[in-house]
């Protein structure tokens, strides 16, 4: 029996210049005519014609026949993007000390000077931290050690290293280390053990020599570009090419000149960039205006770099720009992405969270540089004088869970992005005073929303060789082995 009236399911629209892009609860989109829109708002099947199979498929409607199995299908989906919220806490980020031999006008630890030996975790708090982290139910556990320059504090790091071990013969965790660090103080013993226990390291690279030096300054005044590159050679010696990944700051003085660092990416062997906005936090907040820029801007840069990226794998050299591919990915398949600084509900607390020298406990890194600036707001605890459940069970972690759902977030609720995108309470704290924020002042938002505009555009085009590369960017293949 042919029903003429059909149920709309919920779904959120944007209007573009090329027409209403409409995203069911699962993600999926379809592209529709300002008459097709109407067609589907009109809820009539009639009206909808041969559309209605296609609104179908999407899970836009339902009919009486089929309610309980499309919604059943739809959960299904959405319970999959959602996959990372089963793990709970699996990033645990360890401040070895506070001490750096860099003072970068961007730090956002606010670092402290190098005989600042009382910024180092001791290694009874450190004992804490571990027992506490193997207290997470996450199959997987990622320790990151940071700083300041955690290389300053080595024995701790790695006496930790062997203690979170040895606990793992018990708890028998899928388990991974992490060292961010500078570079210029790696020695041969410190790579030795790194390869001896799988430890990886993550750095900081902004570009050719001047700009790399421009805002990374060494405390004893001379340049870190030089030891920065050797220690890079010496690293890989040990833990092979991709045994330290690098990240990058966009500054105002990089805005113009994104292609520069993307090639010197590549000439270093890196296989693609993150293209990261400053975060005003510690002295990046300090500096912000030598260092800071509109979202506006970034989002001429960040496009331009785009486009120079793609030409580039285009013209026969891989290379990935790991934000696009993260959105590509949401945009393009139904798997779960976890990435705590993009998640509903945000990743504060229940996918990631930071031990403070001093075994204060923060639910992101940001929490902690609000608290140096004398802002607790966001202290859980400290691992310490409380339990794990007073720590992740408590009152702030679950009222940063509820109030981080950008699906019930004013702004974020109607937003056809609302599912490739996610909250960051505490950047909306400190840039408007409440958790929440508001939409339309945040340049987070700005940011996201220019972003996934311009992918969805790049998508629009339909080109097949563009579709590869974004394929081969998902799936970490060549783009010719696509093209095969
Ligand atoms: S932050 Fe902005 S782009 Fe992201 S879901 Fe909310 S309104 Fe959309």
């Amino acid at each position: 029996m042919l029903h003429e009236d059909v149920q709309l399911l919920p779904f959120t629209y944007r209007v573009m210049p090329q027409g209403f892009l409409v995203v069911n609860q699962a993600g999926e989109y379809l592209w529709l005519s300002r008459s097709d829109f109407d067609r589907l708002l009109s809820g009539n099947r009639e009206r909808m014609g041969e559309l209605y199979y296609r609104f179908k498929g999407k899970h836009l409607v339902v009919d009486d026949d089929d309610e309980e199995l499309a919604v059943e299908m739809l959960a299904t989906k959405l319970r999959t993007r959602k996959g990372y919220l089963k793990a709970f806490t699996s990033l645990h980020m360890i401040v070895a000390t506070l001490r750096c031999n860099f003072r970068c006008d961007y730090c956002h630890a606010s670092s402290s000077d190098r005989d600042r030996a009382d910024t180092d975790m001791s290694w009874d708090t450190a004992k804490h931290v571990v027992n506490l982290i193997f207290e997470s139910p996450s199959p997987a556990i990622k320790i990151e050690f940071q700083g300041g320059e955690p290389l300053l504090n080595w024995d701790l790091v790695e006496e930790t290293i062997r203690y979170a071990e040895v606990v793992n013969r018990f708890a028998g965790r899928n388990l991974e280390f992490v060292i961010c660090t500078n570079l210029t103080m790696v020695t041969p013993e410190m790579l030795t053990f790194c390869k001896k226990h799988r430890v990886s390291l993550s750095t900081s690279l902004d570009g050719p020599g001047q700009l790399h030096d421009l805002h990374r300054k060494r405390r004893d005044g001379g340049s870190g570009y030089e030891t920065f590159r050797k220690k890079l050679d010496l690293t890989r010696e040990y833990l092979g090419q991709d045994g330290c990944s690098a990240l990058l700051t966009v500054t105002r003085d990089h805005l113009n000149r994104l292609p520069e660092v993307v090639d010197h990416y590549a000439e270093l062997g890196f296989n693609g960039v993150f293209l990261r906005s400053l975060n005003p936090y510690g002295y990046a907040a300090a500096n912000l205006n030598d260092l800071g820029y509109s979202p506006g801007e970034f989002l001429v840069a960040y496009k331009t770099a785009l486009d120079y990226i793609i030409d580039m794998n285009f013209r026969g050299t891989p290379f990935v720009e790991y934000y696009a591919a993260l959105m590509l990915q949401r945009i393009l398949t139904p798997f779960a992405t976890g990435f705590v600084d993009l998640q509903s509900p945000s990743g504060a607390g229940i996918s990631g969270v930071i031990y403070d020298y001093n075994g204060d406990v923060y639910p992101a890194d940001e929490a902690r540089m609000l608290a140096r600036t004398g802002d607790r707001k966001f202290c859980m605890g400290n691992v310490l004088d409380n339990s794990y459940e007073e720590l992740f069970h408590g009152r702030l972690v679950q009222d940063l869970v509820h109030k981080s759902c950008v699906e019930v977030m004013p702004g974020c609720a109607t937003c056809a992005y609302q599912i490739y995108c996610g909250a960051d309470p505490v950047r909306y704290y400190a840039e408007s005073g409440d958790v929440t924020g508001s939409r339309p002042d945040s340049g987070f938002c700005q940011k996201n929303k220019g972003i996934i505009d311009h992918i969805f555009e790049l998508l629009l085009r339909n080109d097949n060789r563009l579709n590869n590369l974004f394929w081969a960017w998902i799936t970490s293949r060549n783009l010719k082995d696509m093209e095969l």
